[in-house]
């Protein structure tokens, strides 16, 4: 099944509800991450593009986990048009099972969730609210609340097989209009009070629709998008590095010429870098330039 995301509304609430187990997959691969920080980093990447879901075209999210557990960072870009990228500043930290489940609390600790919205406006958006659990889902409902009085429901799962494979991962996000009927909302929330957890329902085969369907369960439901594609992708490339090194001035480059190569992993993908005792010499030369 590819990674999808569907869009439904019933009166006075919508709703989003992602698959995303390919994109969680390829995260976990390129970073390497042992299988509490994939979970975490997962999490994080599916509820970005949940929140990315409501932007117009262009415009996109950072969500940024800043607790003070052993994990450091969790960091997820995302953007409208489905992509995704995201980071774990400690891809490899093991901690004992919490309740048979991976304790991403304890991993992520006690901090602060920042959300930054790049919008059409010039300036973009920043809002920060305390971490109340660091397992994610409550971090993001919360902040949504608190921060963009916006009453929510998140729900987020990755579920990470013994030999730390993602084999399911996916999400929905549920808000209130102002205009919504206290029946609706009592309806909704006993729904989601009864739902199955997140993972076992993607781990069942159910696609997005099917879990929405559950989330409205006695409403009148109204279908907005279907199976938009959602992927992990990184706009880096060779140019923007070399923008970076040539960033970084004459001195370093002369450096780095020294040692007589240099490589750069780009954080968001992992991607690797090279240059060459030559390729050096010529970016020294555009630093000239640009002086
Ligand atoms: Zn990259």
């Amino acid at each position: 099944m590819k990674d999808h995301l569907v869009r439904d509304t019933v009166p006075g609430m919508r709703g989003f509800d992602e698959i995303t187990p390919n994109l969680v997959e390829e995260a976990r691969r390129r970073h390497d991450c042992f299988p509490i920080p994939a979970a975490a980093l997962g999490r994080t990447m599916t509820g970005a593009l949940l929140l990315a879901a409501n932007l117009k075209t262009d415009e996109s999210i950072t969500i940024r986990i800043c607790g003070n557990g052993p994990i450091g960072q969790v960091i997820a870009d995302a953007r409208a048009g489905g992509s995704v990228r995201g980071y774990v500043s400690n891809p490899h930290v093991d901690l004992p099972l919490k309740g048979g489940k991976l304790d991403v609390g304890e991993a992520v600790g006690g901090g602060h969730i920042h959300i930054t919205r790049f919008t059409g406006l010039k300036q973009p958006f920043t809002g920060t609210t305390e971490l109340v659990s660091g397992e994610i889902a409550e971090d993001i409902t919360n902040y949504l609340l608190a921060s963009e009085q916006t009453p929510s429901s998140v729900g987020l799962g990755v579920l990470v097989s013994p030999d730390n494979q993602v084999i399911a991962a996916g999400g929905f996000l549920v808000q209130a209009f102002p205009d919504a009927d206290d029946a609706v909302l009592a309806k909704v929330e006993d729904n989601i009070r009864r739902l199955a957890p997140v993972t076992a329902m993607v781990e069942q085969g159910l696609e997005a629709q099917d879990i929405l369907a559950e989330v409205f369960a006695g409403l009148p439901l109204t279908l907005h998008e279907d199976r938009s594609e959602l992927s992990f992708c990184c706009p880096c490339n060779q140019e923007r590095i070399e923008n970076v090194l040539i960033g970084l001035g004459e001195d370093e480059l002369t450096n780095m010429i020294e040692e007589g190569r240099a490589e750069v992993r780009c954080h968001f993908c992992g991607e690797y870098y090279r240059f060459d005792k030559q390729h050096l010499s010529a970016l020294r030369t555009r630093v000239a330039k640009v002086k």
